[in-house]
């Protein structure tokens, strides 16, 4: 498969600009968001994606660390989070197995985008899409909650959604800490047979604001005094 020259610059969800449009909107306190080196340690060239996607055990590995539900509910990463709530997957192996690629460390999103739907491909303007979650939530991995945009188009999902009642984007545990709890409490019930979808609904609701927090009226005379 040929791919055009720039593809290796596959993961980028840093969002230049939207801490501080968040950060202007009174009385909300963001999520943290944070963007780090690991996001460009993660970008591969495309040959090297072809390598990865094809290894069959990669592949399975990929499958074992995705808890799949319904069609249209999220299937949450069972394996490692990185900082900013995705999924990271070890491709390749440590060993040196002949045919097997070296390990290394993706966005296993990434990965999944790509298994299930070949390739990501440079816009017209050279520029590869990022990958956005239509459900808010980052370690999501049903392919039909992906789809791509543009960085903005990312940026404006997260100033148009953070702070919704009952978005995933409002977690006060911020991504990284939402994802963990959920894959957590999943991989709790696994072991110890007990009700996964409780653990997954009471995981993910810990860290949302009551949905009667925004209406709280602070102003004294309302209390309810005298
Ligand atoms: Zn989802």
């Amino acid at each position: 498969m040929i791919l055009a020259p720039g593809t290796q610059a596959a993961f980028r969800v840093s969002l230049p600009g939207v801490r501080s449009v968040i950060a202007s909107r009174k009385g909300r306190r963001a999520p943290a968001r944070p963007t780090g080196d690991w996001q460009r340690r993660w970008r591969l060239k495309a040959a090297e994606w072809q390598v990865l996607l094809s290894d069959p055990e990669t592949q399975v590995r990929y499958h074992s660390k995705v808890h799949r539900r319904g069609h249209g509910e999220c299937w949450f990463w069972l394996g490692a989070i990185s900082d900013t709530g995705h999924g990271k997957l070890r491709a390749g192996t440590r060993t040196t197995a002949e045919g097997r690629p070296d390990t290394r460390v993706v966005a296993s999103h990434v990965y999944g985008y790509q298994l299930s739907r070949g390739p990501l491909r440079p816009d017209a303007d050279g520029k590869l899409p990022v990958i956005r979650h239509r459900c808010d939530e980052s370690s999501c991995h049903n392919p039909s909650h992906w789809l791509t945009g543009t960085i903005k188009d990312n940026a404006d999902d997260y100033t148009t959604r953070a702070g919704g009642l009952g978005s995933p984007l409002s977690d006060r545990r911020g991504p990284a800490g939402r994802a963990r709890a959920i894959r957590d409490a999943i991989l709790q019930a696994l072991a110890e047979g007990t009700d996964v979808e409780h653990g997954i609904t009471r995981a993910a609701e810990a860290g949302i604001p009551a949905v009667q927090d925004p209406l709280f009226v602070t102003d004294s005379s309302s209390a309810g005094m005298g």
